[in-house]
């Protein structure tokens, strides 16, 4: 059994209990090193074999899987944030389905959630938006048609941008091309939840321009939408006139 564990964000104690205690019986560790936070594996026991996969290909991790597994050993592998984004995942476990062994995945806080804490956000305001695009700029990594950055602009919800902080003067020419005002609000967030996090709040015409001055190259997010600014509704949910299941508002009383 192999276990796919997200790191979270990367402050070290953001990771789930669950995922601590795998990581604290583990024989071998594999862990994304460009972006899980080494504090992490301080929770390892002395004598676990550690890999980085920062420098291995599909097949080597892989193979150093099924060989954990064949000699008996407790292995985790350790993604940042949650697995089920950007994680190269699917191909792993499609690769261990071939080779017969089992795995279980246990979840993690992904960075668009870091962010949204770091930033004292919350994605969906009444009124603002009920949505959040998770996206990337195209890159060497191809998107699909129907989803580039542009199309997806004209929906002017809340967004936030994955893996494209390199190429921030083609995506905020996408973003307004696509429908955004560039006075829109947005912010960079590097590094949510590390100790050296740091948030830059500009707006959609002014994102390339805040990234290179601040000299931000990588491991950030990009986050846009009216959710950064300072008008919204209140929720019906707490709203006193409101009814539902499980309270009576003044209005029906
Ligand atoms: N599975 C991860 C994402 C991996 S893709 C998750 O759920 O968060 C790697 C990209 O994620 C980086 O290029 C960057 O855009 C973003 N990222 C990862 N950790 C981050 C962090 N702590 N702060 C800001 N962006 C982060």
């Amino acid at each position: 059994m192999i276990h796919f564990v997200g790191a979270g964000s990367g402050a070290a104690d953001l990771i789930t209990v669950r995922g601590a205690e795998l990581l604290k019986e583990a024989d071998v560790i594999i862990y994304a090193g460009s972006l899980v936070n080494p504090a992490l594996l301080e929770y390892a026991k002395d004598g676990a074999e550690i890999y980085n996969s920062a420098t291995m290909t599909l097949e080597e991790v892989v193979e150093t899987e099924i060989a954990a597994e064949t000699t008996g050993k407790m292995c985790v592998r350790l993604h940042t944030g949650d697995p089920s984004l950007y994680g190269a995942h699917r191909e792993q476990m499609d690769l261990l389905d071939k080779a017969g062994v089992a795995y279980d995945v246990t979840p993690g806080v992904s960075s668009f959630c870091g962010a949204a804490a770091a930033l004292n956000a919350e994605y969906t305001l009444p009124d603002i938006s009920q949505s959040v695009i998770i996206t990337r700029m195209e890159g060497r990594t191809p998107v699909p048609q129907g989803e580039k950055l542009r199309s997806m602009a004209q929906h002017g919800c809340t967004m936030v941008l994955f893996l494209s902080t390199g190429l921030l003067e083609a995506a905020q020419e996408e973003l307004i091309e696509g429908g955004y005002s560039p006075d829109t609000p947005a912010a960079i967030v590097y590094k949510a939840t590390w100790p050296d996090e740091k948030i830059f709040r500009c707006t959609v015409g002014t994102l390339a321009q805040t990234a290179e001055v601040a000299g931000i190259a990588n491991t950030a997010l990009i986050t846009i939408g009216g959710f950064l600014g300072d008008s919204y509704s209140r929720s019906k949910l707490y709203d006193p006139s409101f009814t539902h299941l499980f309270r009576t508002g003044t209005d029906e009383a």
